[in-house]
């Protein structure tokens, strides 16, 4: 045990505040209705800019207010279509069995606000590889196009975002009605700010089908790079060859999407799993916001082809893999920490951390510790920064002509500065002086030395 963890342990006296906040005024009400208003808005936006306005954004905005916001949209919103809704269900149903009745590890998540500690079955890569092998090896086989998501992205759209409302408005009503956790429950007393935020921490079917771990892990993150290898597809159909942006781009999604499944055990214990509630924010943003705009890249490139120099790519391929890196060492440094409880080295010297209580609901204390060594004493969110740099590999490989496939890096920045607040505000309340004394030895936020 390091001379550091020695440092007192101080009470908590406010022990059951470190959930989401409780309640919303009219002000977040406004907040959470002009965000669900405005980012489906801007999901369409790019998806008509890509189609009819050279994937230039400005330009798309420009003739939206030429025409008259109204008359633009009745003129290019997308087209509902039979197949690709009923395509989406068999999706959703394949996945849900898959997620159901695939043989994976049992893990558990982090302790909940009041007192829970839930089980998950981890079968998320073997789910990813079957779904991989049906579609690949079904175009390998002439029996399925293989620029098909592509080729049906419209109706798709429609489909991904009736059902990420419908699910937003099932989960309110649940968490009202029917919570599977009443403790972990959160009513802030707008309605509005509920449908956004979520009312359930772990809505759940029974006591294992989790309502929460499916849908931000399955049906969109595994459509991710299943999305890329249709637009790859799309691309080679229109002009005969796939470039070596496309590779690049592609590349860096599979690395991140098969690191998630392959460490689906970790995810448990991230913000999105221990904190964020269920509501609009995740389940309309992880069905449809993340396999739309976490793809405007190969969308973009599949229409508008970047080639890349030699150097450029090997300077992308040596950033975003060094990002991957950083990413995946810093996420893996704090689970295998906390797992021996300090009682390790990182980067060949005995870890450094801060000892810390913290209390539930039903009044039970409960140990944790701070890691300040590694990583976690680079920056207190250097994983975040991690993901930025990869992000910004992603982007890059489009060129840098247009805002439209850069939209993935701000809106991550946006997002996980964002998320450093809500989450440091939470560790403050549930650690106190510990938190405080953290911040005290690891000064910066995000990036050392920047924020
Ligand atoms: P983290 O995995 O960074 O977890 C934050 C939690 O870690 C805190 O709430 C606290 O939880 C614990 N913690 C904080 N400081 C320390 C410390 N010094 N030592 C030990 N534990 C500490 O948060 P996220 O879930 O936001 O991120 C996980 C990964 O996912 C990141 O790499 C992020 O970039 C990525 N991500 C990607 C997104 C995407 O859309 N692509 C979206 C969001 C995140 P506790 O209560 O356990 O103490």
């Amino acid at each position: 045990m390091s001379d550091v963890s020695a440092t007192a342990i101080v009470e908590i006296t406010n022990p059951t505040t470190w959930g989401r906040a409780g309640t919303a005024g009219w002000d977040k009400a406004i907040g959470a209705f002009l965000i669900v208003a405005a980012v489906p808005t801007w999901l369409h936006m790019n998806w008509i800019a890509l189609e009819q306005y050279e994937g230039s954004i400005t330009a798309a905005l420009k003739a939206a207010l030429a025409e008259g916001p109204v008359t633009f949209a009745f003129r290019h919103f997308p087209q509902f279509s039979l197949q690709a809704l009923l395509g989406y269900a068999f999706w959703l149903l394949l996945q849900a069995v898959f997620y159901g009745y695939l043989p994976g590890t049992l893990c558990y998540g982090q302790r909940t606000p009041g007192g829970h500690l839930l089980t998950y079955t981890a079968n998320g890569l073997l789910a990813w590889a079957i779904t991989h092998a049906l579609y690949i090896g079904g175009s390998f086989l002439d029996l399925v196009d293989p620029a098909l998501i592509a080729k049906h992205w419209e109706g798709l759209l429609v489909a991904v975002n009736t059902y990420g409302f419908v699910l937003a408005i099932l989960a309110q009503w649940k968490g009202y009605w029917a919570p599977s956790f009443s403790e972990d429950r959160k009513i802030s007393g707008s309605i509005l700010f509920d449908f956004w935020a979520g009312v359930e921490l772990n809505p759940r079917f029974g006591k294992y089908w989790d309502f929460k771990f499916f849908h931000n892990g399955r049906p969109g993150i595994v459509a991710w790079t299943l999305i890329d290898f249709s637009w790859a597809a799309y691309q080679y159909q229109q002009i005969g060859h796939v470039t070596s942006s496309m590779m690049i781009v592609s590349v860096f999604h599979l690395i991140y999407v098969v690191d998630f499944f392959y460490n689906e055990d970790w995810y448990t214990r991230t913000i999105d799993i221990s904190h964020d509630h269920f509501g609009f924010m995740l389940a309309w943003g992880d069905t449809t916001f993340l396999p739309c705009l976490y793809t405007l890249q190969v969308q973009y490139l599949a229409r508008y082809p970047t080639y890349l120099t030699r150097t450029q790519s090997i300077a992308l391929l040596v950033f975003g893999l060094t990002g991957y890196a950083i990413f995946r060492s810093a996420n893996f440094q704090r689970d295998y920490v906390r797992a021996r409880d300090g009682k390790c080295n990182l980067w060949g010297k005995p870890v450094k951390f801060i000892r810390c209580k913290y209390t539930t609901s039903d009044g039970k204390e409960h140990n944790s510790l701070l890691l300040t060594s590694g990583w976690w004493g680079v920056s207190r969110h250097a994983n975040y920064m991690a993901d930025l740099m990869q992000a910004w590999a992603m982007c890059a490989t489009c060129g840098f002509t247009h805002f439209l496939p850069w939209s993935y890096f701000f809106f991550m920045s946006i997002l996980l500065y964002h998320r450093s607040l809500r989450d440091e505000k939470r560790c403050h309340s549930k650690y106190g002086k510990h938190w405080e004394e953290y911040c005290k030895q690891v000064p910066y936020r995000i990036v050392p030395g920047i924020i």
